[in-house]
C-alpha cells in the first residue's frame, strides 16, 4: 500500500491506517535503567543527580548488551507506532576510554538492532568533548563519550558509508556545554549538504545561566547567531526560551524535538508550545530516556502539560480544531527533515474493533486514539514493505525479550 497522503487515520478494511510516526530523540541504552532512578538520593534530586545513575549504567554497556537493549526498545517502539528513530548515541568507547578495535563497534550494535527489528534508524553519533562551558576535560565517567574532531568525522564517514534505505547517518552535537565553539564550526564545515544535525539545548535552567555567563547569550540565541541553523537542524528540548528565541527557531525552519514524559520525569520545565505554534514553529516528539515508549503518551502529555499551566483545554489546535489531528499533522510535517528519510511508505493499522474506537469517524479517530486510555490500539506496523508488528506484537518479540531479560539481569548484577 502507498503512504497515505494524509497524516490522519483513514478507514482501511477492519482497521484505521495512518503513517508511521518518527521518534526524534532516543538514547537506546537508557531503556535498561528506566524506573531505576525514582528513589530519593538527595533532597535536591534533579537532572544532575539522575545523570549520575545514568553514567553508572553507561559504564556497564558492552556492544552485546547495547545490541540486546536496543533491540528490545526498538521492538517496543514499533509496537507503539514509531517506525523511524533518531538515535543520539554517545557511548562510543571501551570502559577505559580507549576506542574499540573498530571505533564504530558500539554504533554498529545499534545498526544491527535496528536491522533485526526493522525500524528505520537515523544514527547520530554524538560529539562530546568538554565537561562544561568552561572547556574543562571530561570526567572519568564521561571518558567513553569523547572524541577529537578528526576521529569524530572518521566515525561519521564510516557510518555514512553504510547508509541504505533503512539507515541514515547524521550528526549530534551533545550540547553547547560539551562542544567548544571552534570544534562545532569545524564539524559543521565538513558535513555534506542536508545532513541532519541534532543538539540538546536549553533543557536546564543551570545550562541557560552558564551559557549567559560564559558565552554572553542564552543557548538558543547563541546557537542561532553562531551556527547555520536551518530546516535540517533538530533542537532537542529547547525548554527554556524567551520570545525572541521562539520566533528565531520558527524562522530558521528547525524542528524542536519535544520529549514530554522525559522532561517531566527529569523536572526540566515546560516548553512554550502555544507561543511556538503561533510563531509557525515545527516540532516532533521523542522517547529520549525510554521511561515511556509511546507516541500516544508523548502527544497526550505535550497537550496536558499546557492545559495544567494555562488552566484551559484544547491548546494544540491550528492545522485543525481537533487536538489529535493537529498533533498528528505536527509530527508528520517534521519527520522527513529531522530523520533524513525524506519519504517513507511506512504505515500503522489501528484496531477498528477496539471498544474505545467503536463508532469512530475520520473526524474523531485521532482524538480517540490519543485521548482515550492506555490499552494499545496498534495492530500492525509495516516498514519498507515488511510487516514487523502483527496482532500488536513485534514478530520477534519473544526472542528479543528473552535476550533482553538475560542481559538486564547481568547488567544489574555487575
Ligand atoms: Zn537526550
Amino acid at each position: 500500500m502507498p503512504e497515505p497522503a494524509s497524516p490522519q487515520p483513514i478507514r482501511a478494511g477492519d482497521g484505521w491506517r495512518l503513517p508511521g510516526i518518527a521518534n526524534l530523540h532516543s538514547h537506546a541504552f537508557q531503556r535498561a535503567m528506566a524506573g531505576l532512578a525514582e528513589r530519593r538520593t538527595d533532597p535536591a534530586d534533579s537532572f544532575w543527580t539522575w545523570r549520575e545513575t545514568m553514567y553508572r549504567f553507561a559504564e556497564r554497556m558492552t556492544p552485546d548488551a547495547l545490541h540486546a537493549v536496543a533491540a528490545q526498545v526498538y521492538a517496543e517502539m514499533l509496537e507503539a507506532g514509531y517506525t523511524r528513530v533518531c538515535e543520539f548515541h554517545y557511548v562510543h568507547h571501551r570502559p577505559d576510554g580507549l576506542p574499540y578495535d573498530d571505533p564504530a563497534e558500539m554504533s554498529l550494535a545499534l545498526v544491527a538492532a535496528a536491522r533485526e527489528t526493522g525500524i528505520r534508524l537515523t544514527l547520530l553519533p554524538v560529539l562530546y568533548m568538554a565537561g562544561g562551558f568552561d572547556g574543562r576535560p571530561l570526567s572519568a565517567r564521561q571518558r567513553r563519550f569523547g572524541h577529537e574532531v578528526d576521529a569524530y568525522l572518521r566515525l561519521f564517514e564510516a557510518l555514512r558509508a553504510r547508509e541504505d534505505e533503512t539507515l541514515r547517518a547524521g550528526v549530534a552535537l551533545h550540547s553547547l556545554r560539551a562542544v567548544p565553539e571552534a570544534a562545532m564550526r569545524e564539524v559543521l564545515a565538513a558535513l555534506p549538504a542536508r545532513t541532519p544535525v541534532h543538539i540538546h539545548i536549553a533543557e536546564q535552567v543551570g545550562e541557560v545561566q552558564d551559557c549567559l555567563a560564559l558565552r554572553g547569550a542564552r543557548p538558543v540565541a547563541w546557537l542561532l547567531a553562531n551556527a547555520p541553523v536551518d530546516a535540517h537542524w533538530t533542537l532537542v528540548h529547547a525548554t527554556h526560551l524567551d520570545e525572541a528565541e521562539i520566533a528565531g527557531i520558527a524562522r530558521s525552519g528547525a524542528v524542536v524535538a519535544l520529549c514530554p514524559t522525559t522532561e517531566a520525569n527529569l523536572g526540566d520545565g515546560l516548553f512554550p508550545l502555544r507561543a511556538f505554534l503561533d510563531a509557525g514553529g515545527r516540532w516532533g516528539v521523542g522517547s529520549d530516556s525510554q521511561i515511556s515508549v509511546s507516541p500516544v503518551e508523548e502527544l497526550r502529555w505535550l497537550e496536558y502539560g499546557q492545559r495544567l499551566v494555562a488552566r484551559r483545554r484544547n491548546i494544540a489546535v491550528g492545522a485543525s480544531e481537533s487536538v489529535g489531528q493537529t498533533l498528528l499533522a505536527g509530527v508528520a510535517e517534521s519527520a522527513g527533515a529531522a530523520t533524513g528519510f525524506d519519504e517513507s511508505d511506512d504505515w500503522l493499522l489501528l484496531d477498528a474493533d477496539a471498544p474505545v474506537l467503536a463508532g469512530a469517524t475520520e473526524q474523531d479517530v485521532a482524538d480517540r486514539w490519543i485521548f482515550s486510555g492506555n490499552r494499545p490500539l496498534l495492530r500492525e506496523a509495516h516498514v519498507g514493505g515488511r510487516r514487523v508488528v502483527a496482532e500488536g506484537r513485534h514478530l520477534l518479540a519473544d526472542a528479543i525479550a528473552a535476550d533482553y531479560g538475560a542481559t538486564l539481569r547481568r547488567l544489574l548484577a555487575a
